[in-house]
């Protein structure tokens, strides 16, 4: 299993999320994110998450590129906030 700072990949709350309402199905994302996160259904003809822990931790690239601005991750308020729960919880010195 991969890790992020010596925690468990899986553990790590950060993927994107796709707002269906708002993606217009330009695949945009998919062009630019070679880690197989996302993947387009074309039932719908809208990306999706396809495989949420390969995205790569702190990576926002496809979001900023959405022009639909349809792609969400947490905020870095958000984020910082869980990481310091994790240190609290599980008293780990050596998560940095
Ligand atoms: S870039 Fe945005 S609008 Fe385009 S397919 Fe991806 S999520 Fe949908
Ligand atoms: S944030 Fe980066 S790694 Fe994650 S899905 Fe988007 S482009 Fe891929």
């Amino acid at each position: 299993m991969s890790e992020w700072r010596g925690i468990p990949r899986e553990e790590v709350p950060w993927f994107p999320t796709i707002d269906a309402k708002k993606c217009i199905g330009c695949r945009e994302c998919l062009t630019i994110c070679k880690n197989g996160v996302l993947a387009f259904d074309e039932a719908s003809q809208k990306s999706q998450v396809l495989n949420p822990y390969n995205c790569v931790v702190e990576c926002r690239t496809c979001a900023r590129l959405c022009s639909a601005e349809a792609i969400l991750f947490p905020s870095e308020m958000e984020f910082t906030q869980w990481l310091n729960d994790y240190r609290n919880t599980h008293e780990r010195n050596d998560i940095h």
